[in-house]
């Protein structure tokens, strides 16, 4: 994990949020990498969940919604989390976490009812306040007076914004059964331990779909057969488009008890991080829940017509989420390798870093390296690298060694090199290095954009 840090920071990934200030705690910027990274996975994602299918539809809803919107969907009386606050230094902690690290201790007895109040403070070892409860939204006011008619949150999830839209979007495309609305955007909420890198944040992006379906028709596929096609389609995300290893993801059924008590089937997405086994992404059946919720509280019809049977109901929900920011953290674990290579001097191997992201993640997909700076290769070069841009993010690179720029390019992921030597003055060929085997190949200049539209498709899976 340190390793990553270190490269995320070193190479321009994520910085610490304002950092000239001496930084905001648990806060991030993404760099030029870390932007370009996070907006090629959403692009995959749009792609693989949106774009290649027929059953879904985008939208983008605002971050400031009408309060009664939260009020319907339960976050201003629930959305909240048992805190306690230590009587001696006043740092408030989360009671489940306190919990699980008191769990997790050796010599922890199972049997053993633990009160909270019991813990001592893990800051200053001070007697803690029986738990209260503490909302996670962010407030804020509308217009220029700050009272009570004035409040407003920032959204705490996308969700909301899907379903207080469904009947527009329904009325507008005149989908029919199922089919699913997707959108990717900024959420905001008042953690209270947040930690872990971009892991939990306070302010974070989120890509999620509202999968609206018949629970029970009668005839097609009923709720449970359409959990097991998205369960399939997630598994298929992670291992075609993501790429991962699969045996790094853990998939947990929440057990009766421990789901909301209106879903009848969620299933956690975890991931072996190296701070531990932790939540990466969720797929709920959220039956009619929230469709009931905001019909009740708007006054409007929600409900759906059948066209052929003509039977009139509420649709249920499947709702796959996915956490961007956690996306991309594991994308930069995943990719992270290091290896021996060959320095150049005969026999002699060296460390390399290179990050291994599928080509069509990684942020800069050429690097031009002209050999030497003397302007006729100088030239050339600008004018090959000018020409790629036209198709891709590219880097022009002519300081140092050709080792050293080679070992720049492994470290952030850029899948192809393109060098420009005196050789290519003559026979108008350019040498292309392949990142992951590092073997070279002589391209005529005038086959290029062909040789790497082919080596660097994106994909087409689904
Ligand atoms: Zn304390």
């Amino acid at each position: 994990m340190d390793d990553i840090l270190s490269l995320a920071k070193r190479r321009g990934f994520v910085f610490p949020g304002s950092d000239i200030y001496g930084g905001l705690a648990n806060s991030w910027d993404y760099g030029p990498l870390g932007h370009l990274l996070k907006q090629n996975i959403k692009a995959e994602w749009w792609k693989f969940f949106v774009q290649q299918r027929d059953d879904m539809v985008p939208m983008d809803s605002a971050i400031i919604m009408n309060t009664k919107v939260w009020e319907a969907s339960g976050h201003i009386q629930n959305f909240s989390d048992p805190l306690v606050e230590c009587k001696s230094c006043h740092h408030r902690f989360r009671v489940d976490h306190l919990l699980e690290a008191r769990s997790a201790e050796p010599g922890y007895d199972k049997e053993e009812v633990v009160r909270i109040e019991d813990v001592p403070c893990p800051n200053c070892s001070g007697q803690l306040s029986s738990p209260k409860n503490f909302n996670l939204m962010f407030k804020t006011f509308i217009g220029s007076t700050e009272d009570d008619s004035s409040v407003a949150y920032l959204r705490p999830e996308t969700a909301a914004g899907m379903f207080v839209n469904f009947k527009n979007i329904l009325q507008v495309t005149r989908r029919r059964l199922p089919f699913g609305i997707a959108q990717i955007g900024k959420n905001f909420r008042n953690e209270i331990t947040p930690g872990n890198f971009i892991f939990r944040t306070r302010e974070f992006e989120i890509g999620e779909f509202e999968y609206f379906i018949n629970p029970n028709p009668a005839d097609g596929a009923g709720w449970e057969a359409m959990f097991e096609m998205w369960l399939d389609q997630i598994r298929r995300w992670w291992k075609d488009i993501m790429q991962i290893d699969m045996d790094n993801l853990v998939w947990h059924e929440l057990p009766d008890g421990e789901r909301a008590h209106y879903s009848k089937r969620t299933v956690d997405i975890e991931y072996k991080f190296p701070f531990g086994v932790k939540e990466l992404h969720g797929i709920a059946y959220r039956t009619d829940f929230d469709l009931l919720r905001h019909q009740a509280a708007s006054g409007e019809d929600l409900q759906y017509t059948d066209p052929v049977t003509n039977e009139k109901f509420l649709p249920h929900v499947i709702e796959p989420t996915f956490g961007i920011d956690r996306m991309l953290l594991v994308s930069l674990l995943e990719a992270y390798h290091v290896e021996d290579a060959p320095t150049g001097e005969a026999g002699e191997t060296d460390k390399r870093v290179v990050m291994k992201f599928p080509h069509y993640l990684a942020p800069i997909k050429v690097a031009v390296l002209p050999l030497s700076k003397k302007t006729e290769l100088s030239s050339l070069a600008q004018e090959i690298a000018n020409r790629l841009r036209k198709d891709w993010m590219v880097e022009y690179d002519e300081t140092q060694s050709i080792g050293k720029r080679y070992r720049r390019q492994d470290e952030i992921g850029t899948p192809y090199c393109v060098t420009v030597d005196f050789d290519s003055l003559v026979d108008k060929k350019v040498t292309v290095r392949d990142r992951d085997t590092m073997a070279q190949e002589r391209i005529l200049i005038t086959d290029l954009v062909d040789y790497l539209a082919k080596h660097l498709c994106s994909n087409t899976i689904n």
